[in-house]
């Protein structure tokens, strides 16, 4: 492991640096790429973010979003950018699988590797750690790690405030989640004083959807939705028929689980959605429900306490049986 004595060493020299976040990625992974991009430029530093795989339109208006690259789209560029690096900064994710195709590359690599994280148990694939479960975002990190660590508080300028601003916006739910300390305001503070315009960006992410996207949720809501009131559970579930008639695009079903967690005394809550190759599931939970744990155990996936995902190759229907029939192994956490 490196120190940051040596890591502010190899930053004090222009280097080619790559960030990469996970794949479809939310909020959080591109502002917090983005906002630490912004940064990086300001030293001559030659930096290049490439996702995973594309993201949603609302998250493509971030200060440099134009030089972003997607890796399926672009993957021989990507791929070189990759083998040509020296430091690569690995951003919200854990582990190498988190990236896809791309794990394998990053993986190889002689570059240096950062991580900056607040999910639970990273792999180890990397050279230096910056790294906490309490943060409420990655974004949160590169705010502390540019200002704290690298000492360097007069670089967060206008861009690279509202990119950190979105990240922590989105992943603390509009500061609503019990890990948005004072700390989390004290920086949010900061971020506006630095030029980051909250209202704009509020506006920008949350009230940008298509007619399409509202309609679908109408029928998610009315339709799908499955309250199960002996396990204070509820489930909103879409099928591909419902994708197609709705022309759903990435990012449209971001969210909708949150509906059903909304409802009152719902503790735990589902979105599962049939992808043209697999099963998606998104979980949210109130108080010390461990959604992760369901996720990890049931579903290849993991994730926050709160906030956890995971995949199966199930058909739809099974999944939801799948998701039901465990519901009674958690029954004393869900009706305590
Ligand atoms: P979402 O429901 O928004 O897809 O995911 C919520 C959170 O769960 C993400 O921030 C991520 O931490 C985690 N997550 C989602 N899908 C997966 C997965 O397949 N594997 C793992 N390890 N974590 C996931
Ligand atoms: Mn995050």
């Amino acid at each position: 492991m490196l120190d940051i004595a040596s890591l502010t060493e190899l930053l004090a020299q222009p280097q080619k640096i790559v960030i990469t976040t996970h794949h479809k990625p939310d909020g959080d992974a591109m502002g917090s790429s983005l906002g630490l991009y912004n940064y990086l430029i300001q030293q001559g530093h030659h930096v290049k973010v490439i996702t995973p795989t594309d993201y949603p339109q609302y998250l493509s208006w971030m200060p440099g979003n134009e030089e972003v690259i997607i890796y399926t789209e672009h993957t021989k560029e990507a791929a070189g950018l990759i083998a040509e690096a020296r430091m690569i900064f690995c951003l919200d994710f854990n582990a190498l699988g988190r990236i896809n195709e791309m794990g394998v590359l990053v993986g190889e690599s002689s570059a240096v590797k950062i991580l900056i994280d607040h999910h639970l148990e990273p792999e180890g694939f990397d050279d230096y750690r910056y790294w906490d479960i309490n943060a409420c975002a990655t974004a949160q990190l590169i705010y502390t790690f540019i200002a704290g660590q690298l000492n360097h508080k007069e670089l967060i300028n206008k861009d690279v405030a509202t990119c950190l601003y979105a990240g922590i916006m989105t992943d603390s739910a509009s500061f609503s989640l019990p890990n948005t300390t004072p700390a989390v305001h004290h920086i949010v503070a900061d971020l506006m004083e630095a030029g980051a315009v909250n209202w704009r960006i509020n506006d920008l992410v949350y009230n940008n959807s298509s007619e399409n996207r509202i309609r679908f949720l109408g029928n998610c809501l009315s339709n799908r939705l499955e309250v199960l009131y002996d396990y204070n559970t509820a489930i909103i579930y879409a099928n591909k028929h419902d994708l197609e008639k709705y022309e759903v695009v990435t990012g449209d079903t971001e969210g909708i689980v949150n509906y059903a967690l909304s409802i009152s005394g719902i503790r735990l809550a589902a979105f599962i959605v049939e992808r043209s190759d697999k099963v998606k599931l998104s979980l949210r939970s109130r108080g010390e429900f461990p959604a992760n744990d369901i996720c990890k155990r049931y579903f290849s996936g993991g994730g926050h306490r709160n906030a956890a995902g995971g995949i199966s190759t199930d058909s739809l229907e099974q999944v939801i049986n799948q998701f039901k029939l465990i519901l009674p192994e958690y029954k004393k956490l869900l009706i305590q």
